[in-house]
């Protein structure tokens, strides 16, 4: 075994224990195996930066079941953002993205859209405090039918 196998040995003893410390060494070892043959790159590169990830998420285990989680990803060759250790930031990330790519609703209001040829009074509306802080929000809209925008304070 090379001293690289090694030193992940001895990270991981410190973590789940010598008895432990070789079997994971081995399932590390073996899904970068797979992931390297997968991306047709040496074992040795991929190895070089997973073997420190799955070490990382095995200190940053505060369970037997989180640290079951890191062991099934190994075994299920998931690195990365997708591990299960990252679950709740994961899919609080995606919450945000998917908030973020939703429309807002247009509203009706007694407001009038002043572009030419259009009579919409439909907008998007939005507040935004201002930088200086002390003169408050500024409020956007925007016409929901043609797009055209305005601001008012
Ligand atoms: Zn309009």
């Amino acid at each position: 075994m090379d001293h690289k196998r090694r030193s992940v040995v001895r990270a991981l003893m410190k973590v789940v224990g010598p008895k432990s410390a070789e079997n994971y060494e081995k399932a590390i070892y073996d899904m970068c195996s797979r992931v390297a043959e997968k991306d047709e790159v040496e074992c040795d590169a991929v190895y070089a930066s997973l073997s420190y990830e799955k070490v990382g998420q095995f200190v940053a285990s505060r369970s037997r079941e989180e640290r079951e989680a890191v062991f099934a990803d190994i075994r299920g060759d998931v690195c990365g953002w997708k591990s299960a250790i990252y679950k709740p930031q994961y899919e609080n990330k995606m919450r945000l993205l998917k908030r973020s790519r939703e429309k807002p609703k247009a509203v009706k209001g007694d407001r009038k859209c002043k572009a030419k040829g259009c009579d919409s009074d439909e907008f998007y509306v939005w507040s935004q405090q201002t930088r200086s802080g002390d003169e408050g929000m500024t409020h956007y809209f925007q016409c929901a039918k043609c797009g055209k925008r305005g601001r008012e304070k």
